[in-house]
C-alpha cells in the first residue's frame, strides 16, 4: 500500500468504486470516466507503479482473471468486440502510477479511436530491432 495513491485506496475500499469483482489479489471497477458502455479496470491490490514492476506470478493471475471479466462483459453487454489496453508511462498515456489493465467493450460504429496508422519500416530497421529487442530478452 503506498500512502498517497489512488488505486491502492480503491482497491482496499477506503475509497467507493463501483466494484464488479473482488479476491484477495484484485479489484475490477467500472472506470469514472469510460470509453464505452462497460469499461472497467483490474487493478491489483498490491501496488506496483507499471508492468516494469509486475512479477510474473501476479500478471498471469490477473491475465486469467482477465479472461473471466471478458466473458462476463460480453455475456451482460453483448458487446461486438474488447480492446486490453494497458498504460505504462506518461507518454503511454498513464495518468495513475499504479498498474491497471482497461478492458474497453467495443460496439459496432461505437467509432472510438484506439487503432494507429501503421508504419513502414525498412528491412534493415526490422532487422536491427528484432537483434536488440532479442539481446535484451
Ligand atoms: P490510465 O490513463 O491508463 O492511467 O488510466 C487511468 C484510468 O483511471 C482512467 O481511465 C480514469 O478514468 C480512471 N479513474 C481515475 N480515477 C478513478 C476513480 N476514482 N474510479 C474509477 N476510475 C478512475
Ligand atoms: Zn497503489
Amino acid at each position: 500500500m503506498k500512502d498517497d495513491c489512488l488505486f491502492c485506496k480503491i482497491a482496499k475500499g477506503d475509497i467507493p468504486s463501483a466494484t464488479i469483482y473482488e479476491d484477495r489479489y484484485f479489484r475490477v471497477f467500472l472506470d469514472v470516466n469510460p470509453a464505452s458502455k462497460g469499461h472497467c479496470l483490474i487493478v491489483p491490490r498490491e501496488h506496483f507503479d507499471n508492468i516494469y514492476d509486475l512479477d510474473g506470478e501476479t500478471a498471469g493471475r490477473l491475465f486469467a482473471l482477465a479472461t473471466g471479466v471478458a466473458r462476463a462483459l460480453r455475456k451482460a453487454l453483448s458487446c461486438d468486440g474488447l480492446n486490453l489496453v494497458q498504460n505504462n508511462g506518461k507518454v503511454a498515456g498513464q495518468t495513475v502510477n499504479h498498474f491497471h489493465l482497461h478492458l474497453i467493450p467495443r460496439y459496432e460504429g461505437d467509432q472510438l479511436g484506439l487503432l494507429w496508422k501503421a508504419k513502414h519500416l525498412k528491412e534493415e530497421e526490422m532487422e536491427e530491432l528484432r537483434k536488440k529487442i532479442k539481446n535484451a530478452i
